[in-house]
């Protein structure tokens, strides 16, 4: 039985375990076809790919990428068979952009009286080359469920909020277009609940698939990905957006519904 996730992240970004790891999971799990999908980042690509051709694992070389929408302060665009060398600029110049966007949110955040300076959260973010809120949330002292910590700091609209400057939707997709990818739009509902946002975003970014079966994704909302992917010409793809074994949202691999509706796909190498 094939079992697809193009979608999995390493400690390059948010994620608990080692690329060759989270191939290892992967393939306990029966995992058949899998991305490694680090955000902003591909340096962890080579290993899974060495890790997989131990587990007998077919790797998909992936990034994700973090952008701007007007109905998303942070949506993802996933880049697939990805020349990694072509992708790189694009990935130092977004972690530049992580950085200075860290350094401006430690700044409020002392200025609410958190004594943390950007090297805490660098630190926080250990060998990670993207560095996220979440690194700045722990660094802040937050523990546990950073939920809470974000409402009231790091979502936007809240006090220490600074949005992301670069790159928007249309410029990632051209972005991995450029770099010899195929540009994949994550999550949809995830990032968007109303379905007539869902249902523009995807018309107007003309990207090359959907990822339409997500474990947060209902019946309804899988329906409406998968008939727009048939309308449009997109490829379903699908993951479980593993993050690591003890990962309070994304710990396992096949936790995506299909709701039997149509089945996931791989999107071809271009
Ligand atoms: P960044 O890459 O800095 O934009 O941070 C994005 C990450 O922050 C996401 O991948 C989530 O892990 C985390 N995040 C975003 N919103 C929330 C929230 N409301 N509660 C907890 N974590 C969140
Ligand atoms: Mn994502």
């Amino acid at each position: 039985m094939p079992l697809i996730e193009l979608q999995s992240h390493s400690t390059h970004s948010d994620g608990q375990l080692a690329p060759r790891d989270v191939v290892a999971e992967a393939a306990k799990a029966g995992v058949t076809t899998l991305a490694l999908s680090d955000h902003d980042s591909v340096a962890g690509v080579p290993g899974a790919e060495a890790a997989g051709r131990e587990h007998g694992v077919e790797i998909v070389p992936a990034v994700e990428m973090s952008c701007v929408h007007e109905y998303a302060e942070d949506l993802h665009i996933c880049g697939y068979w990805v020349d990694l060398a072509k992708i790189e600029p694009a990935c130092e110049r977004a972690q530049d952009e992580r950085r200075a966007r860290a350094a401006e949110i430690v700044e409020n955040l002392r200025g609410f009286g958190f004594d943390l300076t950007l090297d805490d959260a660098i630190r926080e973010a250990g060998g990670a080359d993207s560095i996220g809120r979440p690194h700045i949330a722990k660094a802040a002292g937050a523990t546990g469920d950073l939920g809470p910590f974000f409402e009231e700091y790091l979502v936007p609209g809240a006090k220490a909020f600074v949005p992301r400057r670069w790159p928007d939707a249309a410029q990632a997709i051209a972005l991995i277009r450029e770099a010899g990818g195929v540009a994949v739009i994550a999550h949809p509902y995830w990032d968007i609940s109303a379905p007539g946002e869902v249902d523009d975003l995807i018309r107007s970014l003309r990207a090359d698939g959907v990822e339409t079966f997500y474990p947060t994704h209902t019946e309804e909302q899988t329906r409406h990905l998968l008939d727009l992917c048939a309308e449009l010409d997109l490829v379903p793809t699908a993951s479980s957006d593993f993050h690591g074994p003890t990962h309070k949202t994304f710990a396992k691999f096949g936790a995506y519904d299909t709701y039997g509706l149509g089945e996931p796909q791989v999107p071809q190498r271009p």
